[in-house]
């Protein structure tokens, strides 16, 4: 018989606390916590490195065979592997955003990084965080999330954490690029970011942390009846 695993999909745009409220879904439910966005982030540091233009996709469909990315489950969460090298906060800048964002329009790209996502949820409960994991990745997660916040409360939290890791940055160029990520991610062709049409929508706006991860609990609570 099949061990149906326990899938909960975290979507929603940059800054609203996903990733934050996704760690302390899986400690609390002791599911593995998966970020997507990172898989992205590394191909687009990848990119980046060999000098590649963001929206080159010729260029870039023909390096992906010499891309070597892997998850593995470290500490309850994943970490991500390039070449056997664990990829760290390199990812996290400014220009890494802005390659993640493109490269994640090419169909090819998405591709490449469809099973990586898919075989952890088949053997691990999982909490997935994203943009297309309860439309694409695990359409049949039992849980879809999509966590939305105004996009001037996301860039004051994006622009906190930038300045906690000590990236050098403005409020005002934060939330100009978050603005552009969402267009860029709401309007491409491919696996766009709209929420699943079985997602239960919850806007953390007026939300701290504690607050978000709260009232999330409570949502999946409802749905997969643990308390
Ligand atoms: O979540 P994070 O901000 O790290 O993601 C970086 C970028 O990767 C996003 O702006 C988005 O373009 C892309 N992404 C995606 N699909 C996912 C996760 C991230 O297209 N499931």
């Amino acid at each position: 018989m099949e061990n149906k695993t326990i899938k909960i999909a975290l979507d929603g745009p940059s800054g609203s606390g996903k990733s934050t409220l996704a760690k302390n879904l899986a400690k609390h439910y002791g599911f593995v916590y998966i970020d997507t966005g990172a898989l992205y982030r590394t191909i687009g540091l990848f990119v980046s490195r060999k000098g590649i233009a963001s929206d080159d996709a010729e260029n870039i469909i023909a390096l992906l065979p010499q891309i070597h990315i892997e998850m593995r489950l470290e500490d309850g969460g994943n970490a991500v592997y390039l070449d056997g090298v664990r990829i760290g906060e390199e990812i996290r800048t400014p220009l890494c955003s802005k390659y993640a964002s493109d490269v994640s329009k090419i169909p090819a790209v998405r591709a490449f990084l469809l099973e990586t996502q898919r075989s952890i949820a088949r053997t691990n409960n999982v909490i997935m965080d994203g943009r297309d994991i309860g439309t694409v990745i695990l359409p049949d997660a039992q849980v879809k999330i999509f966590v939305t916040a105004s996009p001037e409360a996301r860039a004051k939290r994006r622009f906190a954490e930038l300045q906690q890791r000590g990236v050098e940055t403005t409020y005002e160029d934060v939330l100009s690029e978050m603005q552009w990520r969402d267009a860029n991610d709401s309007g491409r062709e491919v696996a766009p970011l709209v929420p699943a049409s079985d997602a239960i929508m919850f806007d953390n706006s007026g939300l701290d942390i504690v607050q978000t991860t709260q009232e999330a609990v409570k949502l999946i609570n409802k749905v997969i009846g643990r308390c």
